[in-house]
């Protein structure tokens, strides 16, 4: 069995599992958020009644993240729903906006966007918040209400994004019925060369099979380049497993997963027993392709598709509006070290955004010291407008008065997921996917440009 059919057969109580046969798994985690979480607390209250008990309260994890630093009304209220359904479900992990558990969050407009608007259990984006909070653990089934919930699979794990019925069924008995899907391979070999990233990586790999090439099935990757890849650069590759229409990427259990869940988990007091799926020996795959490291250039996914692949060097005539860094995908401390790398000492030519993921990140940048400069002030001194208010921001648009939201016609280059027509605001505006190193050498030009310009 590959990975995949290994861990839905365990969680399913069989010995084996092929593709398409339906399973009723036992979920290990659901996660939702402040944009799908009211929706599925109305389902379940709806069909398991208004004083139901979640299956769980252990296995439930609640992160705002979405829609947070506005001053749009429903979306400080979609937050007060979360805090009144965790306070009444007596739920541990809820990562709330503001510390009063009897409290109403609300936006302070006089204060701004870049200034810290958060309490002390707020963390920041769902996907980057689950392995840092202890969440993911290897072999185990996680659910969540967002698409982007594939990114765990970075950790041995089947992660996949549900919607708002399904996680209303799970929120009342801690099941649910999957078709096991089809598996691809991604064997990567060699190393990764100077300029070129993960999101590289997964860039040419959708550019390769298409935006729909990899349509409820899993993805996944294997080989030596794997082995050397951190586990960030994991994350970035799982994350995007969407992007190809993949219902979950899972990656294999080394000792880098290992050693990255045991911290965290003992950091977090999280459950600290896992068992790992391991590689057979006789796989079935739907698709088996090796690819290359060394061979990689900085790739672009064009407007209107994250398949829309060319290199950055053929796009060096398209001129640019803006720029922008943050995201579960792009806006790790990884991310921002390396976007860091090549603006220190410079300035940026075009309006440059920066949201870190989490709060976390917000921290290692004020704390990791280059030359004697925090890493955030060397993005500030280079002209990037940081927010020390870690969330979803623009990567999908959100409310009008959204941090680095695309409000007019303009093209942007992202280190963000996904560029479908409007996605991170006006409707006629373009986004080019890439990797924070070519995010950050375009900020520099004003224009798409490969990064190998700016490194040795
Ligand atoms: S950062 Fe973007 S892709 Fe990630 S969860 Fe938020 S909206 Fe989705």
């Amino acid at each position: 069995m590959t990975l995949t059919e290994k861990v839905l057969a365990r969680a399913s109580g069989k010995s084996h599992v092929q593709p398409g046969d339906n399973v009723w798994v036992n979920v290990d985690t659901l996660m939702t958020h402040d944009v799908c979480g009211p929706g599925t607390i109305g389902v379940f209250k709806r069909e398991f009644g208004k004083t139901a008990k979640v299956w769980d309260r252990n296995r439930v994890v609640i992160i705002p993240d979405h829609y947070i630093f506005t001053a749009d009304s429903m979306s400080n209220r979609n937050v007060d729903i979360l805090r009144e359904f965790a306070k009444e479900q007596d739920l541990p992990y809820f990562y709330d906006v503001i510390d009063d558990p009897s409290g109403n969050w609300k936006f302070d407009v006089e204060k701004g966007q870049l200034k810290k608007q958060y309490g002390s259990r707020y963390t920041g984006v769902c996907h980057t918040t689950l392995p840092w909070k202890g969440h993911t653990r290897p072999g185990e089934i996680l659910f969540g209400t967002d698409s982007h919930t594939c990114m765990a699979g970075a950790f041995n794990q089947f992660a996949t994004g549900i919607g708002n019925t399904d996680a209303g069924f799970i929120l009342g008995t801690g099941k649910l019925l999957i078709k096991v899907p089809e598996s691809m391979r991604f064997f990567l070999e060699g190393q990764l060369p100077v300029g070129v990233m993960a999101k590289d990586v997964i860039l040419h790999v959708i550019g390769e099979i298409g935006f729909d090439g990899a349509t409820y099935r899993a993805m996944q990757w294997e080989g030596p380049g794997v082995n050397s890849m951190s586990m960030d650069d994991r994350m970035t590759i799982a994350n995007m497993a969407i992007e190809a229409g993949g219902k979950n990427g899972i990656f294999p259990c080394d000792d880098k997963t290992i050693s990255y869940v045991r911290e965290r988990v003992t950091e977090n007091g999280t459950k600290n027993t896992f068992d790992p799926v391991e590689i057979d020996s006789k796989q079935s795959f739907v698709y088996d392709k090796v690819f290359d490291l060394s061979k990689l250039e900085p790739t672009v996914a064009c407007h209107p598709d994250p398949g829309n692949r060319k290199s950055a060097k053929e796009l060096e005539k398209v001129t640019l509006d803006r720029a922008y860094i943050g995201s579960c995908t792009g806006g790790k401390t990884s991310d921002f070290l390396a976007f860091a790398e090549v603006v220190k000492g410079k300035t940026v030519k075009i309006d440059t955004f920066g949201v870190p993921a989490t709060t976390r990140v917000v921290q290692d940048l004020k704390e990791t010291v280059w030359n004697g400069q925090s890493v955030w002030q060397i993005l500030e001194s280079a002209g990037v407008r940081l927010t020390e208010n870690a969330s979803c921001a623009a990567c999908l648009g959100g409310p009008v008065d959204t941090f680095g939201r695309l409000n007019t016609p303009m093209k942007c280059i992202s280190a963000t997921n996904r560029n479908f027509p409007g996605r991170m605001g006006n409707k006629e505006s373009q986004v080019f996917l890439a990797s924070p190193y070519t995010v950050a050498a375009s900020a520099l030009t004003g224009h798409i440009t490969d990064p190998r310009e700016f490194l040795s």
